[in-house]
């Protein structure tokens, strides 16, 4: 904490805020120039309200350096995370791909993307059960049967699965059936939720809000930790802007900027980023070359069929296709 004071402070004004400082058991290191003389607060002012220091008739105003995102920051936790679910790892040098469709449609449907995505490699399976729609009358999703179809799809491949929880009342369901739980963009903010999901203790991959900051991102990553777990995936899936060209606006310069401020794995998901299956594919290679720690791709065997975001789908093909080329890029990025 740095406190910037009064030019019109008195020298015992300044003492008694020194004195009340040292009493807390704080070490002060002042600074003072010509027309400014601030005060920076060493040891642990995590008792100290900024407020109440603000209200001392010495101050000007409060400076908070301290990262308000402990669990999730890199300052107390150096190292990268790195998450590993039934043999697949993301973080940490570790890169994989989570593929498959937006929503879980049918038993065939899931179990021949899954087989498609797992031989081009992919080492996670995504699909949602319970789909968060504009609209009521959308398709919501096939909720619990979705999850016992995964489930299928897991079996038949042994890819972990990956689906958004929409509400508190299946946190028990997806303790026991899901390997990393997704919460969505829209629920990003959902503290009731991030902590209850994060009380379960399992891998978790949080996205990015609709217009949420990276400091928000960030305290909601915070949230899901302070609740108990300490696997979490940051996921950067673009956000709104005045930009109507594309879904929205894919921010990939968040990727070193959270790698630098998080210990915790960064996968961009370029399919909700663009909302166009033709766009993935280069936004695939640029976020890899930003340092992506994993990537999240929407595939449809049938995409013009698909009851949910088929314009933004790849097909197995595209997929297989683009997934050779990614390891190209990584290569080549590794020499
Ligand atoms: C999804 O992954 O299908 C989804 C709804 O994503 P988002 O929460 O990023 O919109
Ligand atoms: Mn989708």
């Amino acid at each position: 904490m740095i406190l910037v004071l009064k030019t019109t402070a008195t020298p015992q004004q300044i003492q008694a805020l020194r004195e009340s400082l040292t009493a807390r058991g704080l070490i002060l290191q002042e600074l003072q120039g010509e027309s400014t003389h601030m005060i920076g607060l060493a040891g642990d002012t995590s008792g100290i309200s900024a407020d109440d220091v603000a209200r001392h008739e010495a101050v000007e105003r409060v400076m908070r350096v301290q990262t308000p995102y402990k669990l999730a920051g890199r300052k107390f936790h150096p190292d990268d995370t790195v998450i590993t679910v039934r043999g697949s790892s993301i973080g940490g040098g570790n890169f994989d791909v989570i593929a498959g469709p937006c929503s879980v449609e049918s038993e065939e449907q899931i179990t021949a993307i899954a087989m498609d995505v797992k031989k081009a490699g992919a080492g996670f399976l995504r699909g949602g059960a319970f789909k968060p729609r504009s609209s009521p009358y959308a398709f919501q999703g096939l909720g619990l049967d979705g999850l016992e179809l995964l489930k299928h799809a897991r079996e038949q491949t042994g890819l972990p699965i990956v689906t958004e929880i929409l509400s508190p009342e299946y946190l028990k369901d997806f303790e026991r059936e899901v390997d990393v739980i997704q919460i969505g963009a829209r629920n990003m903010q959902n503290f009731q939720l991030l902590r209850e999901v994060g009380a379960l203790g399992k891998p978790v991959l949080l996205k990015r809000g609709l217009s949420s900051t990276i400091e928000e991102l960030l305290m909601a990553a915070e949230y899901v930790m302070a609740g108990g777990a300490r696997e979490v995936m940051l996921c950067e899936r673009g956000t709104r802007t005045f930009e109507t060209a594309t879904r929205n606006t894919l921010d990939l310069s968040a990727v070193p900027v959270l790698k630098a401020k998080s210990h915790l794995p960064v996968v961009v998901d370029p399919s909700h980023g663009t909302g166009y299956w033709d766009l993935v594919e280069p936004m695939c290679y640029a976020a890899v070359a930003a340092g992506a720690d994993g990537l999240i791709i929407e595939v449809h065997n049938r995409p013009e069929c698909a009851l949910c975001d088929g314009g933004q789908s790849v097909t197995p093909d595209v997929f297989s296709r683009m997934m050779g080329k990614i390891k190209a890029l990584r290569d080549v990025l590794a020499n």
